[in-house]
């Protein structure tokens, strides 16, 4: 095969664009990843509508579930036909202080898959292979795709919520579908806030063991310790302030949000906190995978083919998704 297929981003806005590029070779430590399924998370949505600016073209994707089909040079101990997960942090520098503190997540020379650096909406790509993760076999493809961001990037988020008995899950999509099942195996209370009037997605969330689901308009029955923010709605910041208890902190988990309204200090005082969380690290992924294995974690995923990408990001844009879409080349 000389030749490889994508959906490529010419410009915010526009749709994507079927193209066929000659196949890429690997260069030194990258391995050529032939794509198996790829993952539609809300940050692609944000590249797409212009709302975060990357490299251009791009193809973007950054839950790809593949196997090695080709070794660049100095790449050992991983043999063609071995199924990785490649996440969005595609690279990191590896000598900034963010990355000597162990905060790759915050890399000042990073490259992002599928925004700085060709992802996974394609039937191949590269892939640094230092960063690429080893799959539990518990997931086939195309369920393993949403751990590798929604999973991956939620899980940071939950660990930065801290040691919450009852945690607040703002936006009840991929990622909050997947960190109510580990936090719920974990013992927690977990209260889904959805869009006001979702009830789809409020069933959903409490046939997943969700104590209590709601609009995220309403104030949840009992405070929170800690929420999650997954829906990208600054407006959602002063309320979650609102339901968490004195201490309680309200976790920013996505890339992009629109702006956070004024709201009184009295919100944030006593000791409430508001955070974001950024990117990931290689070590949030060698602990969160086998977790969610170990926790049965069970995604809800619809499989569209590739071509469909288009169609696909505009029923996320719509809120029409129950779960992940995947693509499949
Ligand atoms: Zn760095
Ligand atoms: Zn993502």
């Amino acid at each position: 095969m000389t030749t490889m297929i994508a959906m490529q981003l010419d410009a915010p806005g526009q749709p994507l664009r079927r193209v066929e590029r000659p196949m890429p070779e690997p260069g030194p430590g990258q391995i050529r990843v032939r794509v198996r399924a790829c993952g539609v998370c809300r940050t692609d949505l944000h590249v797409v509508d212009g709302d975060i600016h990357g490299t251009l073209p791009i193809v973007p994707g950054h839950e790809i579930v593949g196997t090695v089909d080709a070794l660049g040079a100095g790449v050992a101990g991983l043999a063609v036909g071995t199924r990785v997960g490649v996440p969005w942090l595609g690279h990191a520098c590896g000598h900034c202080p963010w990355c000597e503190s162990g905060r790759e997540n915050l890399c000042d020379d990073p490259l992002f898959t599928g925004f700085t650096r060709d992802g996974g909406y394609a039937s191949h790509c590269l892939a640094d292979v230092r960063f690429a993760f080893p799959l539990p076999g518990a997931f086939d493809d195309v369920h393993a795709a949403p751990l590798l961001c929604a999973g991956l990037i939620g899980y940071r988020a939950y660990r930065m919520a801290g040691d919450a008995d009852v945690l607040g899950l703002y936006g009840f999509g991929a990622a909050a579908h997947i960190l109510a099942q580990v936090a719920i195996w974990q013992g927690k209370r977990v209260l889904a806030l959805t869009s006001p009037g979702d009830t789809a997605a409020q069933d959903f969330a409490r046939g997943l063991g969700c104590a209590w689901a709601g609009g995220s308009d309403e104030l949840p029955p009992e405070k929170l310790d800690a929420a999650i923010l997954f829906a990208p709605v600054g407006a959602l910041v002063p309320a979650a302030l609102k339901a968490v208890k004195k201490g309680g902190r309200v976790v920013c988990a996505g890339i992009h949000m629109s702006d956070i309204p004024a709201f009184p200090y009295a919100d944030l005082w006593e000791e409430r906190q508001i955070v974001s969380v950024a990117n990931l690290t290689r070590a949030d992924g060698e602990e969160f995978l086998p977790l969610a294995a170990a926790a049965g974690v069970r995604t809800h995923v619809t499989a569209l083919p590739l071509a469909e990408a288009n169609a696909a990001l505009d029923r996320l844009r719509k809120g029409e998704v129950e779960g992940a879409l995947v693509l499949v080349p």
